[in-house]
């Protein structure tokens, strides 16, 4: 693969953004050493066709309308959206991955429908810096709109390519511009403690971020959620709002209710395999080999159990959704923790 090849390559494959390590190889400083990855680099199960989304352009993106002046942008693994109205185009989150390409799609379509291309407000998801590191691109004279701990969060982490939200609020507030409303509501933390429902009735859509990625299974380790069990909770939420079309804010589709009741069936599937694997794995070899070293058991022991309840989750969900054989185990370990240390499954008192 030409440097050039490989750079195009790692920016497609944008979700590595968020790896300190492979960012350093898309700017090409250790591009020299890609080509010494380890010659067993193991295979994975073929992605299944319904997981993946329409082409992106040369430019790398892809902008689609998901109803009516609703409209979503994809590099293939990030998503945003943006709404166009007689005042300005109301944006959803900017992932830098997309960067200025959001721009470029929110001016394609505005010439398209001979409407504004000026972005006056900008919706924060929740203030992680892969969906939102591209907001200073639009200036200081845009609107930005978050929950109140967004607020407190984002200037905990002063990066000033995440301007603070002027607007916020603690549990709803409706947005209105050029005629459109858009209802904002925060449910309690979930993946984040500043993670928001964004729901436009009039356009049948919700946006809840980093909850669902429609056709793959979670990120790694249950989509890094800082609260696994109101993360586990959120589907349901989501799912009393009237809508058909679900933007997750991941991977190159949009999702459906149908997709909701996959991922909550896959969820649900690995909390019942967990429990099966509490009482079924026997603890006991795993002490009497490591003796005093406590971590060197309770290490094995834990990953036993996590082998034994993720396999038929695996099974079940490979050709279903993608990357199963990829991510379930790390999601089963974060699941396993949150029913031992929220729920006290498999505690036993010292008699
Ligand atoms: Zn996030």
């Amino acid at each position: 693969m030409s440097s050039t090849n490989r750079r195009s390559f790692l920016a497609r494959s944008a979700v590595l953004a968020a790896v300190p390590t492979v960012a350093a190889l898309a700017d090409g400083t250790l591009a020299g050493q890609a080509s010494a990855a380890p010659a067993t680099l193991p295979d994975y199960a073929p992605i299944p066709p319904s997981a993946l989304g329409p082409a992106v352009n040369s430019q790398g993106y892809y902008v689609g309308r998901v109803a009516k002046n609703l409209y979503w942008v994809t590099d293939g693994t990030y998503q945003a959206a943006f709404l166009t109205t007689r005042e300005g185009v109301v944006l959803f989150d900017a992932p830098p991955s997309i960067g200025h390409n959001l721009q470029r799609a929110i001016d394609e379509i505005a010439a398209d429908n001979g409407v504004s291309n000026r972005v006056s407000h900008i919706v924060y998801s929740h203030h992680h810096a892969d969906h939102l590191g591209a907001s200073s691109l639009f200036g200081r004279h845009v609107t930005r709109i978050g929950h109140a701990e967004n607020k407190r969060l984002l200037a905990r982490d002063n990066d000033p390519t995440r301007p603070l939200p002027d607007v916020t609020f603690e549990n709803r507030y409706t947005l209105r511009v050029g005629g459109e409303r858009i209802n904002l509501a925060w449910h309690g933390t979930n993946h984040s403690p500043d993670n928001i429902y964004i729901h436009l009735p009039d356009h049948d859509t919700l946006m809840l971020v980093d909850v669902n990625l429609p056709g793959w299974v979670p990120f790694d380790s249950f989509n890094l959620n800082e609260d696994v069990p109101a993360s586990m909770a959120a589907p349901a939420k989501a799912m009393t709002y009237p809508w058909k079309h679900y933007i997750g804010g991941h991977m190159g589709r949009l999702g459906t209710r149908q997709d909701m009741v996959v991922h909550q069936q896959y969820v649900a599937d690995i909390v019942d395999n967990v429990r099966k694997a509490l009482v079924a794995v026997d603890p006991t070899p795993y002490f009497a080999k490591y003796g005093n070293n406590a971590w060197a058991a309770v290490k094995e022991y834990q990953a036993a159990q996590v082998a034994y309840a993720a396999a038929p989750v695996i099974k079940k969900y490979t050709g279903v959704l993608a990357a199963a054989d990829v991510y379930t185990a790390s999601t089963t370990f974060i699941i396993l923790e949150s029913l031992r240390l929220n729920l006290g499954l498999g505690s036993q008192v010292h008699a």
